[in-house]
């Protein structure tokens, strides 16, 4: 049997790629590599999640060493301005910067992720944060096949993106710490800043079904037709 490592980005978006890669006929373990996340206090609170459930399934688990210095020194110099609250007008904008800010984001936590397979004797590696929908799952998939092919190594680029609602469900099930934004700094910040306008937004569409919306100024026009953008987008991890 093909030994996989797969990199698990937290507890919630790992339950089902765990058992989609061992139907698949793998011999999983998972690897919690991520420097991303800050403070330290959440990256306890995630990793203690996932291990927590991976040792009621006696699934082997490996973690990456926690380097949030790396990832400020590799990472975080592509964000862009910070903090973001203050920049906040221009935020929309520093999403293009967001696309390389993660990407790099995710070179850095599949070599290390390849390394540790590479090390411990596995054939191949995958991901869950393709589930997710908000994360650039070709920039993933590429950085995926990327780090592999360094090492030597199979990449398994599944999109597991159709298993969200089920791994959502699961996860809550299972009572699990479910984090409201991806993982790094500037992250926790879009966040905070999308749930704001998303809240506006809701204000305005209450208002303008009370007044059958004809009478809204531009402006309201404006945070109503965003309201739909941003269910639809949403942040988390
Ligand atoms: S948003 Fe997520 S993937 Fe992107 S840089 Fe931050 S932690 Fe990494």
């Amino acid at each position: 049997m093909k030994k996989l490592l797969l990199h698990s980005c937290c507890g919630p978006c790992s339950v089902v790629p765990f058992d989609r890669m061992t139907h698949e006929g793998f011999s999983v373990a998972t690897a919690f590599v991520n420097s991303n996340i800050h403070p330290k206090e959440e990256y306890a609170l995630r990793i203690g999640t996932w291990m927590d459930y991976a040792k009621t399934r006696g699934i082997p688990t490996f973690e990456g060493a926690y380097d949030p210095q790396l990832w400020e020194k590799t990472v975080g110099v592509h964000g862009g301005p910070y903090p973001l609250l203050e920049a906040a007008p221009g935020y929309r904008e520093n999403l293009a910067q967001r696309q390389v800010r993660c990407a790099a984001c995710y070179r850095l936590r599949f070599e290390e992720l390849a390394s540790l397979a590479s090390q411990n004797g596995f054939a191949a590696i995958s991901s869950t944060l393709t589930i997710s929908p908000y994360q650039f799952t070709p920039l993933i998939l590429a950085e995926l096949e990327r780090a592999a092919h360094a090492v030597g190594l199979q990449a398994v680029a599944h999109d597991f993106s159709e298993h969200y609602a089920e791994t959502s469900r699961r996860s809550r099930e299972l009572g699990m710490y479910r984090q409201n934004y991806c993982g790094c700094r500037y992250s926790q910040e879009e966040a905070q800043l999308e749930r704001a306008e998303r809240k506006a937004a809701r204000k305005v569409a209450r208002k303008a079904a009370r007044k059958g919306g004809g009478d809204l100024p531009p402006s309201e026009h404006l945070a109503l037709a965003s309201l739909q953008s941003f269910l639809a987008e949403g942040t988390a991890c």
